[in-house]
């Protein structure tokens, strides 16, 4: 089965990349910035037990699950950026905060045969790729739902050994 990959290691040479998104009602909607979004607070947020993120948001914008990964509600957010600022690990960059949001739906109903997203040939860098990938964390692959898979060191909290049973 196909997926969108994105590679979040690569992100930082990303942004020389052409944005493209084919999301006709968006004009330049860079929809991939949502899914980085997303795949950073699954993979890279290092999931405070008190957030600051959280408690710091004027709008209660901000909320952690029961499997304890960050969500925003975009119809609540002002992009105001105190989160940004409350993380003490930079984690929520601003631009993953815009005020007009960015959305991404991975194209799932205009892809047909051997069509590619728009934003994968635009990526010269390799951040956002196309085609058969599946998860497998010896390769730093990990899935995030069923159309996308992200590239990147996963971030574990390390347990001290005294508090191991
Ligand atoms: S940018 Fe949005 S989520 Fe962050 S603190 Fe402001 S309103 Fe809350
Ligand atoms: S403060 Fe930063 S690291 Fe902690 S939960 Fe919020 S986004 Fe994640």
């Amino acid at each position: 089965m196909k997926r969108l990959l994105i590679d979040l290691d690569r992100f930082a040479e990303h942004d020389k990349c052409a944005e493209k998104c084919s999301y006709y009602y968006h004009p330049g909607n860079y929809g991939i910035l949502s899914l980085q979004e997303v795949a950073t607070y699954s993979i890279a947020c290092r999931k405070c037990e008190k957030e600051n993120c959280v408690t710091s948001c004027p709008f209660n914008a901000l909320e952690k699950g029961a499997d304890k990964i960050l969500r925003r509600y975009n119809l609540r957010c002002t992009s105001c950026k105190t989160c940004s600022h409350a993380c003490h690990s930079g984690v929520i960059l601003p631009e993953f905060i815009p005020y007009m949001a960015y959305n991404c739906d991975l194209c799932l109903d205009r892809l047909k045969g051997d069509d590619l997203p728009d934003c994968v040939p635009a990526c010269t860098c390799g951040a956002v790729k196309y085609g058969d990938f599946t998860e497998d964390a010896e390769k730093n692959l990990y899935a995030i739902g069923k159309n996308l898979v992200v590239h990147s060191i996963h971030w574990q909290r390390e347990i001290p050994k005294k508090a191991r049973k």
